[in-house]
């Protein structure tokens, strides 16, 4: 069952969607705003709504700044585009910071954004909520991150290349090989065809037998 909203409350509850649903596009909107009602010149409404959304039209033009730099025509050398590239990312805005890098550095601000900002304050801001970022990135890889627990007997793979003297594709890991003695949380001595060696849990993964199918 739908309800028919007339066309005041239809904008708002429109616009309500539109907001909260993180200011999804015009098609998007309709389908949301039509699960539970409808309006008279509805898809209008809708296209009025989205193209007259300040934080969508300023997103918008944001992409489009984006979108030139993979335009730029191909005649031109990696090394040129690669410096605009790093002018650019240096007067972007930040997304942990809030702040361009090249206005934390130097207090440079071609664009005005930072007109009445005192650097000093900013800087120490910067620092904060970039402090703040990494502490929570940290916990989320902590929260993911499983300690490999094996035991005697288990089969493993062994990182046994030299990084130095290694040619590009040659395959990182050997074995399986089994595993003699724990040494401890992170140190197992490994039995390798012709000798035992102590190796570091990072250098080892455990074997996965292969999948045989049925059929
Ligand atoms: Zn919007």
């Amino acid at each position: 069952m739908r309800y028919y909203l007339p066309e005041k409350p239809a904008i708002e509850e429109m616009h309500r969607i539109h907001v909260e649903k993180g200011h999804l596009g015009i098609v998007k909107t309709i389908q949301h705003f039509s699960i539970k009602y409808c309006a008279t010149n509805q898809n209008q409404l809708a296209i009025d709504l989205v193209n007259g959304c300040d934080i969508c039209k300023r997103a918008k033009k944001q992409i489009r700044k984006y979108g030139e730099i993979g335009q730029m025509e191909p005649t031109r050398s990696w090394t040129a585009l690669a410096k605009e590239a790093i002018t650019e990312y240096k007067h972007t805005i930040h997304s942990s910071t809030g702040y361009t890098p090249s206005f934390l550095l130097d207090g440079s601000d071609p664009d005005e954004i930072y007109q009445d900002v005192d650097l000093v304050q900013a800087r120490k801001l910067a620092f904060n909520t970039s402090q703040a970022a990494h502490k929570i990135s940290k916990e989320r890889i902590e929260r993911k991150h499983k300690v490999l627990q094996l035991k005697e007997g288990d089969l493993v793979y062994e990182n046994l290349t030299d990084e130095s003297n290694k040619e590009k594709l040659e395959s990182v890991f050997s074995g399986p090989f089994e595993i003699g003695n724990k040494i401890s949380e992170t140190i197992y001595e490994i039995k390798l065809p012709n000798k035992i060696e102590r190796v570091h849990i990072g250098k080892l993964k455990p074997y996965q037998p292969p999948i045989i199918s049925e059929n």
